[in-house]
């Protein structure tokens, strides 16, 4: 069955690494991982932690670094044509899955980089990027991160978070709400004119994290025709300190039913997560699929979570 991964932070460990490539790493995704998921699109992310970089100027020298990123992704496809293709199009998707080819989806998680400069915006947008997180864990120019300080959680968008709105609107990129604040969720349902995502984000009632979505957010992001992709990180799935199948199992069966099967979709977080993984690489996709199947749901249903819906969300929020 064809994947959609919505989040992976492959790309930017790659880009720390010389001797490794997409086709032989010791991540947790490669192409061969890949194709024995029967992947379609993956998303690949450039993140940015401003905490690498020197202030007062680190949005901007990790604005650069999103470029070496984009190339980096360039070389890596240039390495292996015949396997994998970038992705600025639904068009394109259909090209490449006709052609027997991964699609690479590039975003940027970290909307701080553009750090009030609306430009820069369009320039990712024509060097390929698709989608955005808006926020990472940092206060940034267009809004505030989720977090534990309930006035902080409850902050909007600032002015230049619906700048941002209105132009990836226009642009046709993909807005992602993982990461972002409460409040700043509730201010993106608000003004979008297409659905959105949380990437790579699970449910707050079933673990309390505040990176997860609680359910008046999940039943909204149904309603506005968008998805959330499961999560894989420990944090976000149980207290114990373990990802297992068993959760990621529950919180989708939650999900689907407060959002419905039309807006649960995958965001594994392979290789921006750490810890004791029982999916730990994209290859063993099949163990979540199987224990689905098992839970009773039918091939039509897991086939939405699988990549029906992420693609559904492409086709209507990207040209
Ligand atoms: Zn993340």
């Amino acid at each position: 069955m064809k994947l959609i991964d919505m989040h992976c932070d492959t790309l930017s460990k790659l880009v720390l690494r010389d001797n490794e490539s997409l086709t032989t790493n010791t991540l947790c995704i490669d192409l061969n991982g890949l194709r024995r998921a029967d992947s379609m699109v993956q998303f690949f992310a450039c993140f940015a932690d401003k905490e690498d970089y020197r202030e007062p100027y680190s949005y901007d020298v990790a604005y650069h670094m999103i470029f070496r990123m984009i190339e980096r992704m360039r070389q890596e496809i240039s390495r292996a044509p015949d396997k994998i293709g970038l992705a600025r199009s639904n068009k394109e998707i259909m090209d490449n899955s006709k052609s027997g080819k991964i699609s690479a989806l590039l975003t940027v998680e970290e909307g701080g980089i553009l750090n009030g400069h609306l430009p820069r915006l369009d320039k990712l947008y024509q060097e390929g990027i698709r989608l955005i997180t808006l926020t990472w864990n940092y206060e940034n120019s267009l809004g505030y991160p989720n977090s534990s300080n309930s006035a902080v959680m409850q902050q909007g968008l600032k002015p230049f978070g619906f700048d941002v709105i209105k132009r990836m609107n226009e642009l046709k990129m993909l807005i992602d709400v993982s990461h972002l604040s409460d409040g700043g969720f509730w201010d993106v349902i608000r003004t979008t004119k297409y659905p959105v995502v949380a990437s790579h984000s699970n449910a707050r009632s079933l673990c309390d994290d505040q990176r997860n979505m609680t359910d008046e957010m999940l039943k909204a992001l149904g309603e506005n025709g968008g998805v959330a992709g499961l999560n894989f990180c420990d944090d976000f799935l149980n207290k114990n300190h373990r990802s297992d199948v068993e959760s990621m199992v529950k919180h989708i069966m939650y999900m689907l039913n407060l959002a419905g099967q039309d807006s649960v979709a995958i965001g594994t977080d392979l290789d921006g997560i750490e810890g004791d993984l029982e999916i730990n690489h994209i290859a063993k996709m099949e163990l979540l699929y199987s224990a689905l199947r098992k839970n009773g749901l039918t091939e039509t249903q897991i086939e939405k979570i699988w990549y029906k819906n992420a693609l559904r969300v492409l086709n209507e929020c990207m040209n």
